[in-house]
């Protein structure tokens, strides 16, 4: 049998980074058999689910290349719970018919009387069966029924989770639940398990959190006599305190790592490691990964996020990233510094600069933040360091190059080192006592990349106005 996994979001807020580890494997899984990766949007909720929140996580599987096979479903572009509402509604009238599920008349007021009375008796609250075994004539008129599953009350149901292990629980834990409200909607309980059916899911990969869901999912399968699939419950991750991973450990969304540079490469690197390994390999190629990927590979215990761990995988992306395209990579964020687009020249600086920048940073922002001063325009405000570095000597020494470097005809940077190492032996002077100046008026810092690259990248007039607006 095809292997097929799918993802299934609640379209309610951005996709987070847990949400996309689980597609990430969801999505893994299938390639590795040769199966097929699906995605539906669980937008049931109609209060809470938005078109925007739709879009967000579409983009963000996108960003992280991780495709869906039925993109083409139609028209829409994937499997909406929603628009399956009369399906779920036919399968739990298909239950009532076949004596697994029952119609249940009871009003609110009375089910909050009876939660109220068995709170005070301190007993678990749940719904205590009254309409289970009611004859269809003890109906009153006019009020929409909910129905429910006639849930098994003795024996056990054992799950072998792929992940987890073998767990059991007792029918005497599980109760009537609704499959169906008494407008008609399914319950999301219900709408996952016709769906998934109706799919072809093989293999239920999702959140350790879901797990009691399933004890009460199986029921549904069981009570329609469908198979039932494979489940694998993901161990959650942590934050580095250690507690659930949140808004409050600063970059929950898929999106915070797009916009703080990240390479979705790196991201997807990441994230396979969390709860899953090969060996002790970290840096895995999207290939490798297809290759490697199973179930039995996926530990039980939660993963703890670590951002620096990310940083490492990060420039180890970058580093391998072709210079061309990590500067069209890192030109948006240096345009929104500027608050203009960059002109195609500045973007070949760019480019020609990569090779100087890249080993130094982890992220795109960082290359960004680096190489700002190439298309700085102006006069630099510089630090203490670097007007120490400015003395009167070291301007005369500059006001004399520039003289040379006007004569300058072929503006190189080894041309320009030429000239400085010549100047620099006339005057006996150091290298630095004359390179060191001119990398302050050049980048308008103690630090930059090699400062006669710098130049050359620049190139003679921007090099000479630089100088000369000391
Ligand atoms: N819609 C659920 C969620 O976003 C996932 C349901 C499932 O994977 O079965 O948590």
């Amino acid at each position: 049998m095809p292997v097929i996994t799918r993802f299934a979001p609640s379209p309610t807020g951005f996709l987070h980074i847990g949400g996309a580890r689980t597609a990430l494997f969801c999505w893994l899984f299938a390639k590795h058999h040769n199966g097929k990766f699906l995605m539906r949007i669980e937008d049931t909720d109609r209060a809470r689910s938005t078109p925007e929140s739709i879009e967000t996580i579409l983009d963000g599987m996108t960003w992280l290349g991780l495709d869906w096979d039925n993109k083409d479903y139609e028209g829409v572009g994937y499997y909406s719970q929603f628009a399956q509402r009369k399906r779920h509604a036919e399968v739990a009238r298909q239950m009532v018919a076949n004596g697994t599920a029952y119609y249940c008349y009871a009003s609110t007021a009375e089910l909050d009387a009876m939660r109220a009375e068995q709170k005070e008796k301190g007993l678990p609250q749940r719904y205590d069966g009254r309409w289970r075994d009611r004859p269809a004539s003890d109906a009153p008129q006019g009020v929409p029924p909910v129905i429910r599953l006639k849930a098994p009350q003795t024996g056990e149901t054992t799950i072998h989770d792929s992940v987890m292990g073998t767990i059991t629980v007792q029918h005497s834990q599980l109760d009537d639940m609704v499959l169906l409200r008494a407008d008609g909607t399914p319950t999301y309980m219900h709408a996952v398990v016709v769906d998934d059916y109706d799919m072809g899911i093989t293999h239920v990969i999702r959140g350790e959190d879901h797990m009691t869901n399933t004890f009460r999912q199986v029921q549904i399968y069981k009570a329609m006599g469908w198979d039932i699939p494979t489940f694998a419950h993901l161990p959650m991750i942590l934050g580095p305190d250690g507690a659930k991973l949140s808004k409050r450990h600063g970059a929950p969304a898929v999106s915070d790592y797009r916009d703080r540079g990240y390479l979705p490469e790196a991201v997807r690197n990441y994230l396979l490691r969390l709860c899953w390994s090969h060996g002790d390999d970290e840096i895995i190629s999207p290939q490798q990964a297809i290759e490697w990927f199973d179930l039995g590979g996926i530990g039980k215990s939660p993963a703890r996020f670590d951002f620096t761990k990310l940083g490492s995988v990060n420039a180890h992306y970058i580093k391998q990233t072709p210079d061309v395209e990590l500067a069209k990579l890192t030109a948006p964020f240096i345009a929104r510094f500027l608050e203009r687009p960059l002109t195609a020249v500045q973007t070949d600086i760019l480019t020609r600069a990569m090779p100087d920048l890249k080993p130094r940073a982890q992220t795109l922002v960082e290359i960004a933040e680096m190489a700002m001063f190439y298309f700085h325009e102006g006069v630099f405000t510089l630090d203490d360091k670097a007007k120490k570095i400015l003395t009167p000597e070291a301007k005369q020494s500059l006001i004399d190059l520039t003289a040379r470097l006007e004569t300058l005809s072929d503006f190189t940077s080894e041309s320009v080192e030429s000239l400085f190492r010549a100047y620099a032996e006339e005057k006996a002077l150091k290298l630095g006592a004359v390179a060191q100046p001119l990398r302050v008026a050049l980048s308008g810092s103690t630090v930059s990349p090699p400062i006669f690259a710098v130049a050359g990248l620049l190139g003679k007039d921007e090099t000479l106005r630089r100088i000369r607006a000391l």
